[in-house]
C-alpha cells in the first residue's frame, strides 16, 4: 500500500498513512508543501507532500524502533476518517440550505422595501 491515506487525528491536527506508517502534520513550508513526521519518540522518519496533499514528494529517514500499522488498525482509521467526512458533508449541505434561506429572507426583504 502506498497510497497517501488522510484522517483526522483527535488532536485536531491533520494526519496521514503511507507505506502503512502513520504521520501526524508537523509543517507548512513556504513554498506550499507540508512536513508529516512520524509521532513516535525517538523516530525522525518523514514525508513531505505536495502543497494539493495529493502526493509524496520525499521521504525522510527510517522508522526506529516500531512496526508498521496493521491493515486492521489502517481500516479502522479508514473508516474513522469516512465518518468525518460524511460529518463534515452534511454540515456543508445543512450551512447552504441556511445560507439559501437567508438569501431569500434577504431578497424579499429588499424588494419590500423597494416598494
Ligand atoms: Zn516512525
Amino acid at each position: 500500500m502506498s497510497k497517501l491515506l488522510f484522517i483526522n487525528s483527535n488532536r485536531g491536527k491533520a494526519a496521514a498513512i503511507f507505506q502503512k506508517y502513520f504521520y501526524t502534520e508537523r509543517k507548512i513550508l513556504k513554498n506550499g508543501e507540508i512536513i508529516f513526521m512520524c509521532p513516535k519518540k525517538d523516530c525522525y522518519a518523514s514525508i513531505k507532500i505536495d502543497e494539493h496533499r495529493r502526493t509524496v514528494l520525499e521521504i525522510r529517514g527510517e522508522h526506529t524502533r516500531h512496526l508498521q500499522l496493521t491493515d486492521s488498525e489502517i481500516e479502522k482509521h479508514e473508516r474513522c476518517g469516512q465518518k468525518f467526512h460524511q460529518l463534515y458533508l452534511k454540515l456543508l449541505m445543512d450551512l447552504r440550505h441556511f445560507i439559501r434561506i437567508i438569501m431569500h429572507n434577504f431578497t424579499v426583504l429588499i424588494l419590500q422595501s423597494g416598494k
